[in-house]
């Protein structure tokens, strides 16, 4: 009866046993952030050995288990030893929940637990010495009073101690809701104590004391860790402590003063929001787990510290670390690890991190520095990979805040995949920024970096469907994936395109690619839309361009220009052809212009626009432009042999080649070969080397001008450059672009453009030559505006060789004689349109007609005969209003009047004036000699008199 009784006892504490084990194992499995729980966990500990103690020593002392008496002797001994040590520890955690500054005091916790261990080892000599104190003899009588006495002592005192204080504290704070705290703290020792004592009234027969302390602890655990613990200190994603325990746990390093011996390591996701928009939430939660399991393994295992998620995608960890070597180990190996995670997790790729750590310093600072510091380390990391370290793997571009190339080629596979499997069509567009370098020379990279914001702001604002994604590509690239309907898409590039220059002052191209369905390969796509970007080329007016037949057929001719280039020199397939250049003034050809042409035996005429810029990027150029003023040297030298007169020749040269010095002395070999004088040849440039090449350019032009040849700006107004930079560089003559020309009529705003580019060429003291003229309207009103130079179609197409040497032998008098040049060009210096250019309220009306100061330039031969070399329309218009018939009428007044002035004047500097009356008004004549050759010439304009 007795036995099966005790025998249930003893169950039921196994039983106990079993469930608190449980708890245990699970309370352990939450790592052991604070003193609270690590003294939670003890006693927990505690209190299964003791029911074990007391379940076996039962099964002993009833004889259940027949064991001799030694056993169950020991058995008694290591009960108080249970009894002495779950004492201390329930006084611990009861201490630690009311946040006793002693907690944290090693000694006084030491002193603390001296009590105990003191008397366990008393127990333990009495018995060895005189075990008839200890233990009874006879079987009937359990314990001796000495073995009670010594059982009892700690947790009594202990108990009382405890109750006590929390007594106490509750009363100081009884008006202070955490008063209940502290009452419900002594629920814990006052049931022990009293289930203890009234199990023993029972004389054992219920298990009591063990029921009553499962049920406890199961309460104390599901309560107090769930709420108390799991969610202020634990990140349920990741199982890793918060940033509470962090606090809590560098306090307590700074008050043992160990700061030093610890690094801070700082660990920041990149593109956590990346991987969010493409993949899910899913897949961004497993990555953060990845991140946080590579940290708990590599820093928090084996080493002491802690590790924690301070926040969506960053942890921190604090760690004894001995050296930066150590540190940066562990940094690297994290990464290892992480990568090790994300593929056992089938991540869709390797999260990436930036790591920053700080060595900790001795003396307490306040948190926030130190992540102040550890971060700026992080950031610095950073910014060194970015410059090409292994591990350049950022996913956001700094500037724009844009996912960046990184992130495309991590993602872009499986997004186009995903796209594909749902059956949608994917374009990738690919934006350039046209002019980004020419505004990034003028303003500075800081005013750069904010025009690329704004640029991807106005991207971002029209590409922010779910299924785009925009990311900054490169330098001045964006790229664009998205699913939108090709004609909608290019209604919106063109949008962009427009919203873009309208806030700043650069062009935006965009090269479309549509993949096909099922195609990946996202490289080669982006090359394709790059390739159709390319095929833009320098137009102002394009926008975007689709990659097509067309656009390859420029691939497959620059791979056959590449292939083919040296040979079709050697064998003479590429020659120059010599366009004339006429001066407006006299209508005379100035010049010619060599233009490079390759006649393939089989595709025919290539112009050049399909091979220079292939032969610039594969800096070949060199050896075209050379040959081609090689034979502009050489048919000037056959001319001169056939007793001809040598023609000025321009001469194309590629800024490629004007970026090294070597190109004068290049020039300069050919030219001494054939022996030409310098001033038949002009080099001509484009404008883009102001900003290509612009450091050596004066040098360059002031090494041409030393050995004699001029140096003319080729094609201005075709990139970025503006007038105003213009005066920096030493060229004596600018070709206007065509493009200026183009929709010219009557009223159009080109009149007034390129009569502003005159004026202010004029006054830098520039020629100007205006090109692609094909009509005679535009042909008269640069002769009007005082355009020195003219070349176009209307005064002929390039020629062969044989064509020009036929051209000369005919027309011998159409070419300007060479030593008319500085007569001309100082005539020419004048400006027409100094006095008020145009009256700005008749803009609408021709730009030529509306110059109203009347303004002519005279030629006085030695017999007395003057010709109009010039005159404009205000000019026209007096003479007319008087009884002219014509303004080159020689019998009327008038020009018996000029000739006097001219007379005046001749080779005088200052000028003379006369008055003279049209139509009974009286107009004031100033005259001023301009230069003499064989003949003088004259400017002369009217004023009415009075204004
Ligand atoms: P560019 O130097 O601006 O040459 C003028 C281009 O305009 C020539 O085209 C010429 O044939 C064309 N053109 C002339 N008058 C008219 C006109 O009234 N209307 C129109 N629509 N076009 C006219 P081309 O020969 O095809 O040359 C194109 C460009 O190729 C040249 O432009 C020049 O930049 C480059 N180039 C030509 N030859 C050489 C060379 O030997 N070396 C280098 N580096 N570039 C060259
Ligand atoms: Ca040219
Ligand atoms: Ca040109």
């Amino acid at each position: 009866m007795i036995n099966d009784r005790a025998l249930a006892y003893s169950i039921a504490e196994l039983v106990c046993i079993a469930f608190l084990t449980l708890l245990l194992s699970s309370s352990k499995k939450i790592k052991r952030y604070t003193l609270q729980q690590q003294w939670f966990n003890a006693t927990l500990t505690c209190q299964i050995l003791y029911l074990a103690g007391d379940s076996i020593n039962t099964l002993f002392l009833n004889q259940i288990i027949p064991v001799s008496r030694i056993l169950t002797n020991f058995m008694s001994i290591y009960l108080t030893l249970a009894m002495n040590a779950l004492s201390f520890v329930t006084f611990m955690y009861v201490a630690s929940k009311m946040e006793l500054p002693l907690i944290h005091d090693r000694k006084k916790v030491r002193l603390i637990a001296l009590p105990p261990v003191a008397l366990s080892f008393f127990d333990m000599l009495v018995a060895l010495a005189a075990p008839q104190i200890v233990f009874p003899n006879s079987g009937n009588q359990n314990f001796t009073d000495f073995f009670s006495l010594v059982f009892l002592a700690m947790p009594t005192i202990y108990t009382v101690t405890v109750l006590i204080l929390t007594f106490s504290q509750a009363f100081i704070n009884r008006h202070k809701r955490i008063s209940r705290y502290y009452l419900a703290l002594t629920v814990y020792p006052l049931l022990m104590t009293t289930c203890g004592v009234i199990e023993v009234m029972l004389s054992q027969r219920v298990a009591i004391y063990a029921y009553s302390v499962t049920f406890y602890f199961a309460f104390a655990y599901f309560y107090q860790l769930n709420y108390a613990i799991k969610d202020a200190t634990i990140d349920s994603l990741t199982g890793l402590r918060n940033r509470e325990n962090f606090k809590e746990y560098l306090d307590s390093i700074w008050r043992a003063e160990a700061g030093s011996q610890y690094y801070l390591f700082m660990i920041d996701m990149n593109g956590l929001k990346s991987v969010n928009d493409v993949y899910g939430h899913v897949e961004g939660d497993k990555a953060i787990k990845a991140i946080g399991k590579a940290m708990d393994e590599v820093l928090e295992v084996g080493n002491e510290g802690l590790v924690c998620r301070y926040g969506g995608d960053e942890f921190i960890a604090i760690i004894k670390v001995d050296s930066d070597q150590e540190a940066a180990k562990l940094v690297q190996l994290t990464r290892e690890r992480i990568a090790h995670y994300a593929q056992e997790e089938y991540l869709q790729s390797t999260p990436q991190i930036a790591a920053g750590y700080i060595h900790m310093p001795r003396e307490k600072q306040p948190l926030e520095k130190l992540l102040k510091q550890a971060d700026s380390k992080m950031y610095a990391e950073k910014q060194s990979m970015k410059t090409g370290d292994r591990a350049a793997n950022f996913f956001t571009d700094e500037i724009t805040g844009l996912p960046n190339a990184n992130y495309f080629h991590n993602f872009a596979g499986k997004y186009l995949k995903k796209l594909s499997k749902e059956g949608k069509q994917a374009s990738i567009v690919l934006f350039n920024v046209a002019g980004m370098h020419a505004f990034n020379d003028q303003f500075g990279y800081k005013k750069g970096d904010e025009l690329l914001r704004k640029v991807s702001q106005i991207l971002h604002e029209n590409f922010h469907e779910s299924e785009d994604v925009l990311l900054r590509y490169t330098e001045d690239n964006f790229l664009l994936v998205t699913t939108r309907p090709i004609k909608p898409l290019l209604a919106r590039i063109k949008k962009v395109a427009g919203d873009v220059s309208q806030a700043e002052s650069v062009g935006l191209k965009a090269g479309i690619y549509q993949l096909d369905k099922g195609q990946i390969d996202v490289i080669a796509a982006v090359d394709l839309a790059k390739r159709a970007m390319q095929s833009i080329g320098k137009s102002r007016q394009q926008i975007y361009a689709i990659y097509g037949p067309e656009v390859q057929a420029i691939y497959d001719r620059q791979d056959f220009v590449l292939l083919n280039f040296k040979k079709a020199l050697q064998d003479g397939e590429i020659s120059a052809y010599f366009q004339p250049v006429i001066r407006s003034l006299t209508g005379q050809v100035h010049s010619f212009e060599a233009l490079a042409r390759w006649e393939d035996p089989e595709r025919g005429l290539i112009p050049p626009d399909q091979f220079i810029s292939t032969l610039e990027r594969a800096r070949l150029i060199q050896l075209l432009d050379l040959a081609i003023f090689e034979q502009a040297c050489q048919l000037q030298d056959r001319l001169k042999q056939a007793g001809l007169p040598i023609p000025v020749i321009s001469v194309n040269l590629s800024p490629v080649d004007l970026q090294s010095r070597g190109i004068v002395d290049e020039v300069e070999k050919i030219r001494q070969k054939y022996d030409i004088p310098a001033k038949y040849l002009k080099i001509e440039v484009l404008e883009s080397i102001i900003k290509e090449a612009p450091d050596q350019l004066n040098a360059v032009i002031a090494a041409f001008h030393q050995a004699g040849y001029e140096v003319w700006m080729d094609d201005f107004g075709s990139g970025y450059s503006s007038l105003n930079n213009l005066k920096d560089f030493d060229f004596d003559l600018m070709k206007i672009d065509m493009e200026f020309l183009k929709g010219f009529t009557e009223n159009s705003q080109s009149k007034i453009i390129i009569s502003e580019i005159v004026d202010m060429a004029k006054r830098l003291g520039i020629a100007t030559l205006c090109e692609g003229i094909e009509n005679q309207q535009q042909a008269d009103f640069l002769q009007e505006i005082g355009c020195q130079f003219q070349q176009g179609y209307l005064f002929g197409k390039s020629l062969t060789p044989e064509q020009l040497e036929n051209f000369l032998t005919e027309n011998l008098d159409q070419l300007e004689k060479i030593d008319l040049d500085d007569y001309y060009n100082q005539i020419d210096q004048v400006n027409v349109l100094t006095n008020p250019i145009h009256k700005q309220a008749d803009q609408k009306q021709s730009l030529g007609e509306n110059t109203d100061v009347p303004i002519a330039v005279l030629e006085l031969a030695a017999d007395g005969q003057f010709t109009y070399l010039y005159f404009n329309h205000a000019l026209k218009r007096l003479i007319l209003s008087g009884n002219q018939e014509k303004v080159t009428d020689m019998e009327s007044g008038f020009n018996a009047f000029l000739l006097q002035l001219m007379r005046r004047c001749q080779g005088q500097t200052d000028p003379v004036s006369a008055e003279f009356t049209f139509a009974n008004a009286i107009y004031t004549i100033r005259m001023r000699w301009l230069a003499k050759q064989k003949k003088n010439a004259f400017i002369f304009s009217a004023a009415k008199h009075g204004e």
